[in-house]
């Protein structure tokens, strides 16, 4: 199997158990989702949920929104912030009350506020076309799983290959879940990821595991320097009970301490901060 199947296999897998459940997901109305893209924009997806549920009850087609005035959509937005998001959607529903979202498929990036995200997103969510939403989730997941520098070009290159045979919409929203619940920004959980030895990121961890500060040389360095800073001519043989290490451990960091001029041995007894 090569691997972007095992990618796609396990993935796709993974979502059984894993799928976060919202109403928006199962909607093919383009309307729909480019008002819940507006809204999810810097926003938390269960907050977002919440301000969705009452514009599209609201608004629920575009004709709707573009009777409104500015004043009604900028209190209906209230609390989410960056309110020129709001005032461009008023605009998109403007547009759109008079052209369908089909009369100007595939370009829907003409609409105000509408980039290349918010695009694929309409794209596959609506129409099911053969794209993956670029969201930052999304590009990490393939950065760290394929091992490359520019996972935008790779994924421009590689979508159709990768969706063959699956809908883009179910894998989009697959690989943004698995992008903020296990291949985090930050601390990712490789430890019980789906993917080990397949993901390059996970490999090169596994080889070059970060060294731990704690009982390292660093923290012993660091150690004997408080200790001289606030001794003077300490004697070596009474280090060993404050730094609690071996005795030729504990010579060899010395010594280095000593040829960096960090320290200074006088008659291989006593030492002091060099000066
Ligand atoms: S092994 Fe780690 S880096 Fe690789 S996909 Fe899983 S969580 Fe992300």
């Amino acid at each position: 199997m090569s691997k972007k199947d095992i990618f796609k296999k396990k993935l796709l897998s993974w979502s059984i158990k894993n799928t976060r459940e919202y109403s928006w997901r199962s909607t093919q109305d383009p309307w729909k989702i480019l008002l819940l893209e507006v809204i999810a924009q810097q926003t938390q997806l269960d907050r977002a949920n919440k301000y969705y549920q009452k514009f599209i009850k609201k608004y629920p087609n575009p004709n709707e929104m573009s009777k409104a005035t500015k004043k009604e959509i900028l209190g209906m937005w209230s609390g989410l912030g960056y309110n020129n998001r709001a005032v461009r959607l008023h605009e998109a529903s403007k547009i759109l009350s008079r052209n369908s979202f089909d009369s100007i498929y595939p370009e829907f990036d003409i609409l105000p506020g509408v980039g290349e995200y918010t695009k694929n997103a309409i794209l596959s969510f609506a129409y099911n076309d053969k794209v993956i939403t670029q969201d930052t989730n999304v590009l990490r997941v393939f950065g760290r799983f394929f091992g490359t520098k520019d996972p935008k070009k790779f994924i421009l290159e590689n979508q159709k290959n990768i969706l063959k045979n699956i809908k883009s919409r179910k894998f989009n929203q697959v690989l943004m879940d698995f992008g903020s619940e296990i291949c985090t920004s930050k601390n990712p959980s490789c430890n019980i990821c789906i993917f080990d030895n397949e993901c390059k990121k996970f490999i090169q961890v596994k080889q070059n595991p970060k060294p731990t500060f704690k009982g390292s040389d660093r923290e012993i360095r660091g150690k004997i320097i408080k200790h001289l800073i606030i001794n003077k001519n300490v004697d070596i043989s009474s280090l060993n009970i404050v730094i609690e290490t071996q005795e030729n451990r504990l010579k060899r960091i010395l010594k280095k301490l000593e040829s960096e001029g960090m320290i200074t041995i006088k008659n291989k007894k006593l030492i002091e901060i060099s000066s």
